[in-house]
């Protein structure tokens, strides 16, 4: 299928497809949108079914990091990479390097990271080759900075939808417990919520029953746990109209990226009095803290700043989704695309 075909894309600026057969790399870059400043999101390896299945990945990531960039006023368009390989078999130094290559001939129209399958030792490899890669050393780990600007917009969701300002004894299951999703458990133990967890894998599983006192139920079983909040913290696209139906839950509030099967599922869990808390936009935090390796300054304590910042920011899109009847997710797509058109036309 042609990418312009394709129902996710959205007037990208650029979608590359970089091929090296020698190092075995069929990857490709999507730039959203570089009104607000250069391209910036994560590079995901992933043994997808299809180039189309990747084509279709890349550009729905694209296009959220603009809204993500954009909502935290970070001077950031959106962009994203995929690597088609799986990363236990196919990664190696050679693959990765060819990779960074291709983002060094953009000349700064996107920088590159880490995501799903990229760990943060590949981009110090990325590095190596290319002068525009982020979440280096220097800013570390971004996942307890993206699991505690989730934990924000989860107290932002107690607020609106339950009146409350404290998780203790809010219960909450949580659908990975990852990288990411481990720090969620932390934050959310710390604060007295009651754990139910799920993974694939066992070992995660037991860190988190060990480390946070959670109880663990099989992955098909999540989604129907009668909680207060469902934090998806895995795989994008997990909200259907299959798991939609299974939900005993009023919050939905995780890390994942691109939650939403499809943008009408928002729709579909306001219908069932479900607050929805825009994935992009409480998901932020490992951004808002390695984009200081593209800006060249970096101050942690300012991060954190900003990261308090995405308590309000979440409320008061809450706020205008109540006032307006609508659901979060779309007023939060219309406040980032206001904000790109508004940058346009200061250029212009
Ligand atoms: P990760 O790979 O470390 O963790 C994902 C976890 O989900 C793993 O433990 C995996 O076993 C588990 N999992 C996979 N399929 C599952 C299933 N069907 N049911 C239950 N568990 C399943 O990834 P991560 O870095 O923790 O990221 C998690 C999500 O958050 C991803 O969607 C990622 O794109 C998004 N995200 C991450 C960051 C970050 O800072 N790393 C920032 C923004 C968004």
């Amino acid at each position: 299928m042609c990418v312009f075909d394709n129902s996710e894309y959205d007037g990208h600026e650029q979608v590359l497809f970089c091929r090296d057969e020698d190092a075995g790399l069929f990857a490709i870059i999507a730039i959203h949108d570089t009104t607000l400043g250069p391209a910036a999101g994560g590079c995901r390896m992933w043994p997808y079914a299809s180039v189309d299945d990747a084509v279709t990945d890349v550009l729905r990531l694209s296009q959220a990091m603009s809204y993500k960039n954009a909502l935290a006023d970070l001077s950031l368009g959106g962009g994203k990479s995929v690597i088609i390989g799986d990363p236990n078999k196919d990664k190696n130094e050679k693959l990765l390097t060819s990779f960074a290559r291709f983002v060094q001939r953009l000349g700064g129209q996107y920088y590159t990271a880490e995501d799903i399958g990229i760990g943060i030792d590949d981009v110090e490899v990325l590095a190596k080759a290319s002068d525009y890669v982020f979440g280096l050393a220097t800013t570390g780990d971004p996942s307890p900075f993206t699991a505690c600007g989730c934990f924000e917009g989860i107290r932002a969701a107690i607020k609106h939808k339950l009146g409350r300002d404290s998780l203790e004894g809010v219960k909450v299951a949580v659908q990975g417990v990852g990288n990411v999703g481990r720090y969620v458990c932390k934050n959310l133990n710390e604060a007295g919520a009651e754990l139910i967890v799920a993974d694939v894998d066992a070992e995660a599983v037991a860190f988190a029953i060990e480390n946070f006192g959670a109880k663990a139920v099989t992955p098909d079983r999540i989604y129907a746990q009668d909680v207060d909040i469902f934090s998806p913290c895995a795989m994008g696209g997990v909200l259907n109209d299959d798991t939609i139906r299974q939900l005993k839950t009023s919050i939905v509030a995780g890390v994942a990226n691109n939650q939403l099967a499809e943008a009408r599922h928002g729709r579909m869990l306001h219908n069932k009095g479900i607050l929805y808390a825009p994935d992009y936009v409480i998901n932020a935090g490992g951004m808002l803290n390695a984009s200081g390796d593209i800006f060249g300054q970096y101050d942690v304590n300012q991060v954190m700043e900003r990261m308090k910042g995405l308590y309000d920011a979440t409320l008061r899109i809450f706020e205008m989704a109540r006032q307006e009847g609508r659901p979060a997710n779309e007023v939060a797509d219309d406040l980032a695309r206001q904000k790109i058109a508004a940058g346009r036309a200061l250029k212009d």
